[in-house]
């Protein structure tokens, strides 16, 4: 088909893609995406492709949802946009600010909206250190987040995330950005008994608090899972540590719930199911299901009665703040949440059922660490997991496999060595059972490949072939 040649052409002579590697794109071509239903993505040459991923863990209802269409579409008419600056509103932002405040509970009263993740993050920045300021303490400045941390791309979210090839450009981390190690127990401890590691891991942050003082930390902030750093979840002993830790010190918790939040692990937010009580909430991405920008925070009683009582003005928004065709499609996406009872699902059927799933990979030899929480999952591909042996780093395993998910029809992630997935959470449990397939048929690709390269030994039967 020329169509895919034409436009390649084009997409590497005008399009700077985000993340990418150019030259070595240019050479091969971006896969183009034309068309997607449900589960599954086709790119222009006509293949059909499972999408493990949500797009960007963000398709929570799954593509092709017509409710999402006619809500932006009869918004569009009706009031395409209006600000919220200036003492003005508007309905669908009031709506859905009531709405997400019943959501996330009885501790919450406000929501301020932006449209992404990472500007929700540059708000958090401002709002913490406007809130102490407004107390009188200017000087609780100091944000502590984790190494291998994912917060967004702008100069504050790429400085609060802890990933070190981002820091590497534009000279990150800005200011009073400090980084703890992260709960990542395969990697870091795996001998160490799970729940003690927890609290060992969540003692990083008040060693972390009393090196700097506790009265220049401004807030914590984590992922509840940690997305893009590979699916990494905390032992059950972790997050109720770092409250433990938060409280004594009176700093204040930011979960950023990009991710987890809105039915992702089986609850509204992940900081429900993990034992967490955040003063602030992230969100983005599974708000709209990913049709249309929105993002945000949802804002504690705690915080917000400061603000409103002694802050005076916070002079910080967007043009975009509480946009009317976003806030119209959150609320379909919402009802569409609730309708189908899909938080529920992830918790009682898919989720259990993909937990199961994932612990009979580990009887793959390749297969090390595998763990799910709700529709999120991850494993390290080993070269030896009985002896915690990892891969050389310059093979890049992940994306030897990688390759093979994408020429197979599924998207899978790799993280380094490890290979995640958080499929949409209409996925029934028959199209669980066709991704598993497909992840097996991936993982042997792999293991031949290491095979004839003479990195596995031969007589290492994958348990599919066997
Ligand atoms: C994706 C993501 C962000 C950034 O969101 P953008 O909409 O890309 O700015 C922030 N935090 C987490 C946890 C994310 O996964």
């Amino acid at each position: 088909m020329t169509i895919t040649k034409d436009i390649q052409k084009i997409d590497s002579a005008h399009y700077m893609h985000p993340f990418t590697d150019h030259k070595g794109l240019s050479e091969k071509g971006a896969r183009i995406i034309t068309k997607a239903n449900n589960v599954y993505i086709w790119d222009s040459e006509g293949h059909k492709i499972f999408d493990a991923m949500s797009g960007l863990w963000c398709v929570n209802v799954g593509y092709g949802r017509q409710e999402l269409v006619d809500a932006a579409s009869a918004q569009m008419l009706e009031l395409p946009y209006y600000n919220s600056f200036f003492q003005t509103t508007n309905v669908p932002a009031v709506k859905l600010a009531e709405r997400i405040v019943k959501l996330a509970g009885d501790n919450y009263s406000h929501v301020f909206f932006s449209s992404s993740g990472s500007e929700s993050n540059d708000t958090n920045i401002r709002m913490v250190r406007h809130y102490w300021a407004s107390l009188g303490q200017p000087e609780r400045k100091v944000i502590i987040s984790r190494n291998n941390a994912y917060h967004g791309s702008t100069m504050a979210g790429a400085s609060l995330g802890g990933m070190s090839y981002m820091h590497a450009q534009g000279g990150l981390p800005i200011p009073d950005i400090v980084h703890i190690e992260q709960p990542y127990h395969y990697h870091l401890a795996p001998n160490q008994d799970k729940d003690a590691f927890g609290i060992e891991a969540a003692g990083c942050l008040e060693k972390k608090i009393l090196e700097i003082g506790a009265d220049k930390v401004a807030a914590f902030i984590g992922e509840p899972v940690q997305g893009a750093g590979g699916v990494i979840i905390p032992p059950k002993t972790y997050w109720p540590e770092i409250q433990r830790i938060c409280d004594k010190y009176g700093i204040l918790l930011i979960c950023d719930e990009v991710i987890c939040g809105f039915g992702r692990v089986g609850r509204w937010f992940g900081s429900q199911l993990l034992g967490a009580k955040p003063d602030l909430m992230t969100f983005a991405k599974g708000v709209t299901s990913g049709y249309i920008p929105l993002g945000g925070v949802v804002i504690s009683k705690r915080v917000a009665e400061v603000l409103i009582e002694k802050g005076s003005d916070f002079n910080h928004g967007y043009t975009y703040s509480g946009h009317p065709v976003a806030c119209a499609v959150a609320l379909a996406n919402i009802d569409i949440l609730e309708g189908e009872g899909l938080v529920d699902k992830v918790r009682e059927e898919t989720g259990p059922y993909l937990k199961q799933k994932f612990a009979e990979l580990s009887n793959h030899p390749l297969v090390g660490g595998a763990e799910s929480c709700g529709l999120m999952a991850g494993f390290r591909l080993m070269k030896d997991k009985k002896a915690h042996i990892t891969f050389d780093e310059s093979l890049e395993v992940g994306m030897i496999c990688r390759n093979h998910c994408f020429s197979s029809g599924l998207i899978m992630r790799a993280v380094g060595d490890r290979m995640i997935i958080a499929p949409p959470l209409v996925i029934t449990k028959a199209q669980i059972d066709e991704m598993m397939t497909l992840i097996y048929k991936c993982l042997d690709a792999t293991l031949k490949d290491l095979q004839s390269m003479g990195v596995m030994q031969k007589d290492q039967l994958s348990i599919n072939a066997a």
